[in-house]
């Protein structure tokens, strides 16, 4: 894709970081990270999120992922990972070139998890209801 800042960052027209790279994917520092090590793992075919992605190029960026994940742990000596994707604007994509963010975490880095609240009544059975008959 011409306009795409990661696919000029995969082709080198753009400098980062790179930390990994194979036939099918491409890591490389996120430039304004969460925390040191924060990687952004991306399919080096384009495209734009979770919807339009190959089951095979998904696959590819999953295996990539799990074999770096504890390798930057280890790198940066953090005490957990999270293994993070934003689809759409509304879930907070701002690069619409797929890409999972590993993000190193810090015992006392002051990150919270995003707030939960319990369903009521026959809520998480309609819910469970209405994605089961899309399968
Ligand atoms: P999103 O919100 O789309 O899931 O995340 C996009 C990520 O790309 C952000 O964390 C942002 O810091 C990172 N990013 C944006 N522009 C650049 C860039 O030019 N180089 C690198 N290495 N990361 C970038
Ligand atoms: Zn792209």
């Amino acid at each position: 894709m011409d306009d795409c800042l990661f696919c000029k960052i995969i082709a080198g027209e753009i400098p980062s970081q790179k930390v990994y790279e194979d036939e099918k994917t491409f890591a490389f520092l996120d430039i304004n990270p969460v925390n040191h090590g924060h990687t952004l793992v991306v399919p080096k075919k384009h495209s734009e999120n979770i919807y339009d992605i190959e089951e095979s190029d998904w696959i590819a960026v999953m295996k990539t992922t799990k074999m770096l994940a504890p390798k930057i742990k280890e790198a940066v000596e953090a005490d957990g990972i999270n293994i993070e994707m934003n689809n759409d604007t509304a879930a907070g994509q701002i690069v619409f070139h797929t890409h999972v963010h590993i993000v190193p975490r810090i015992d006392d880095d002051g990150f919270r998890h995003w707030p939960g609240t319990p369903y009521k009544d026959r809520g998480a059975e309609e819910i469970a209801e209405k994605i089961r008959k899309l399968l």
